[in-house]
């Protein structure tokens, strides 16, 4: 049997268990489903659990297939566009005085600021 892969959500273990919400008239002891019962989550329980499955090699299968939404390549077009951003942003501080005019102080400090952020978010994902 195949290991299951860890909460999408929060990272915490997961367990295949018999699942307290099933298809209506099914007897219980059909049914496998996995859930996450992490308790480190901001205190409360994570308690994700998927739509059950009739064994628990298809339950661990749907478990461990869920779909990539962050493929590599898809996560490197995203970091090109929020790079190129930033890059526009900070290109655009040699119109600073004109700028903070123009769109406050405020304004242009909270988007200095979060080029910034994108900026480290950038080079601190970089492995
Ligand atoms: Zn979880």
């Amino acid at each position: 049997m195949s290991e299951l892969l860890p909460c999408p959500f929060c990272g915490g273990a997961v367990f295949l268990e018999r699942p307290t919400e099933r298809p209506l008239h099914s007897p219980p002891d059909e049914w496998w489903g996995v859930v996450c019962r992490n308790t480190e989550n901001l205190g409360g329980t994570c308690a994700i659990q998927q739509r059950p499955s009739r064994t628990k090699e298809a339950a661990i299968d749907r478990w461990n297939t869920r779909a990539d939404v962050s493929s590599q390549a898809e996560i490197e077009r995203l970091r090109t566009a929020l790079s190129k951003m930033a890059n526009e942003v900070f290109g655009l501080s040699v119109f600073e005085v004109e700028l903070r005019s123009v769109m406050g102080n405020t304004n242009w400090s909270v988007l200095r600021q979060r080029a910034e952020e994108a900026r480290a978010a950038l080079s601190g994902s970089k492995e």
